[in-house]
């Protein structure tokens, strides 16, 4: 980063073999934040045969775990120290507030902090064969080279999601940031070498994913693929993963509904219930996986309900997000917002009605930055396009409905199974509610949150496998049974 090697390679920071680099633009005010390294396919194969040969040779996955759990604090210690310099930097980097990087890295110090204590106490299974002269074990080792790939709308965070458990299971690694927001992932990854990571455990490329894929995703050489990402790369992934039989776990997009009932109105819950459909579609301008872009609310308090959102939605305060005021920052590049603006273009033309926002800002001092205002659709119906498709910014759409059979069946109706929200005062309901939808998260009666304690991931497109949780460690663990046999006796199955 500005001079400073970004590649790691054999515990060795290098620059690229071809002395390659990219302008990292910080999307608040269209300024160059960083000049990264871009690597080489060369380079992002050395980084594999690095961790193919630090996993070969034996040494970190038979690190006792309590050291390895060790370590992991050791992390989340200097997570804690370095808090605000990395919550500036991805702020740069992404455009998000800094209220919301510091969010981000508290989130990933806990995510260490959780997994030091889950791989100190996940242990060995002793089966009962009906034997006593047998002991069968099922233990759990790890799976061997990981490559790990990040989105860009929470960098760290995501990457951090794969990092610890992988570390925590004795894997070893590459770990690839997108290359629109690779900064975070470049300081935390010197962090993990002053934390005690062993050369060669974690090694660290830079650059485009159509450009380095193969190399990352198309070998022998790698036991496990953890990818967070759109659909489409997720699927060239997965398949040119399958020539190899490689596990791979897939993060992908959603589409999530928002279930606002009509019995909010009487229970005192209209003001947070607005509030959480508000904050879950446009918090990070709508970047998020499992933004609630979906309100799907009952007729008879829609008029009403959408008016208090939108009156909300036109007094967020939009700015740099380093600037303690702001509320929400811009999108995360002008690519970004080319693609929201046809977005909006495709609502309006499929006859949708726009509420509020669908522009840019006309404030003169955002007019660097990638900014694009709030906005929401009304009488929105499954048949358009902006219903259908993720479109990451901040558009809100809205149907109605008029009984709860009628909720359930537009919120499972996508393709998608990420997230979802429900909002009622009937406990009953809720409960119904939530058990009908086909989706990885449910929220009732609050939208967005989450902890490393439970497992986080989608049904249907949304990808397959869990992060976090219990099962965010097992998915970079393989299990082997162990038959011990201590008094051996002739099977005499064949008698000759
Ligand atoms: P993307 O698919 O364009 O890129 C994701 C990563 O894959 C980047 O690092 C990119 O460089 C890399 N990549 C691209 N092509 C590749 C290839 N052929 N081989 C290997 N790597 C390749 O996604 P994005 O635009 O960075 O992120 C936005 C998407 O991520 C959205 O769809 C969002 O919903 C999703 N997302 C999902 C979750 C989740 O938890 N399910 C979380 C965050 C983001």
């Amino acid at each position: 980063m500005n001079g400073e090697p970004d590649l790691l390679i054999g515990g060795k920071w290098r620059h690229a073999s071809d002395g390659g680099t990219r302008d990292i633009v910080n999307p608040a005010d269209g300024s160059v934040a960083a000049v990264v390294d871009e690597a080489t396919p060369d380079d992002a194969r050395d980084a594999v045969a690095s961790a193919r040969k630090a996993f070969d040779d034996g040494k970190w996955s038979a690190t006792p775990v309590a050291d390895r759990a060790a370590l992991l604090d050791r992390v989340a210690d200097l997570l804690a120290r370095d808090k605000e310099s990395l919550a500036e930097l991805e702020t740069r980097d992404t455009g998000k507030t800094l209220a919301e990087s510091r969010i981000d890295i508290d989130d990933v110090t806990s995510v260490f902090r959780y997994y030091s204590r889950l791989a100190a106490v996940e242990s060995d299974r002793i089966v009962d064969v009906g034997d006593p002269a047998v002991i069968s074990r099922v233990v759990r080792e790890p799976i061997g080279v990981c490559v790990l790939i990040a989105p860009w709308n929470y960098p760290l965070l995501q990457i951090s999601w794969k990092i610890a458990p992988a570390l925590a299971a004795g894997c070893t690694m590459v770990v690839k940031p997108s290359e629109v927001t690779p900064l975070t992932t470049i300081a935390f990854t010197r962090l993990l070498q002053e934390a005690g990571v062993p050369d060669s455990v974690v090694n660290l490329v830079q650059g485009s994913g159509a450009t380095l894929g193969p190399a990352l995703t198309d070998t022998p050489d790698v036991d496990f693929i953890s990818f967070t990402g759109g659909v489409a790369t997720g699927k060239a992934i997965s398949k040119v993963a399958a020539e190899h039989v490689t596990k791979v776990a897939v993060e992908l997009g959603g589409k999530n509904p928002h279930i606002v009932f009509a019995d909010i109105a009487d229970s005192g819950d209209w003001d947070a219930a607005v509030d959480h459909v508000l904050t879950g579609v446009f918090l990070h301008s709508g970047q998020v996986c499992s933004a609630g872009t979906r309100l799907i609310v009952e007729e008879s308090i829609a008029d009403d309900f959408v008016a208090d959102l939108a009156a909300r939605a036109e007094k967020i305060r939009m700015g740099d997000g380093m600037d303690p005021a702001s509320e929400t920052g811009p999108l995360v590049s002008e690519q970004q917002r080319a693609k929201i603006e046809a977005f909006v273009q495709q609502g309006l033309s499929e006859g949708a009605k726009l509420v509020t926002g669908g522009a840019r800002p006309s404030d003169a001092a955002l007019a660097k930055g990638s900014f694009y205002l709030p906005t929401i659709f009304d009488r929105c119906d499954r048949s358009m396009r902006i219903v259908a498709e993720e479109t990451f910014g901040p558009i809100l759409t809205v149907e109605r409905f008029t009984d709860e059979a009628e909720a359930i069946e537009l919120g499972n109706d996508t393709e998608y199974g990420l997230a979802a929200g429900v909002r009622t005062s009937d406990q009953a309901r809720g409960e119904r509610v939530v058990r009908a939808l086909r989706h990885g998260t449910v929220w009732l009666n609050d939208f967005g949150y989450y902890t490393a304690a439970a497992e986080w991931g989608g049904f249907g497109k949304s990808g397959n496998g869990r992060e976090l949780g219990p099962t965010g460690l097992a998915e970079y663990q393989e299990i082997k049974h162990i038959w011990h046999n201590t008094a051996p006796q002739p099977a005499g199955w064949f008698k000759g």
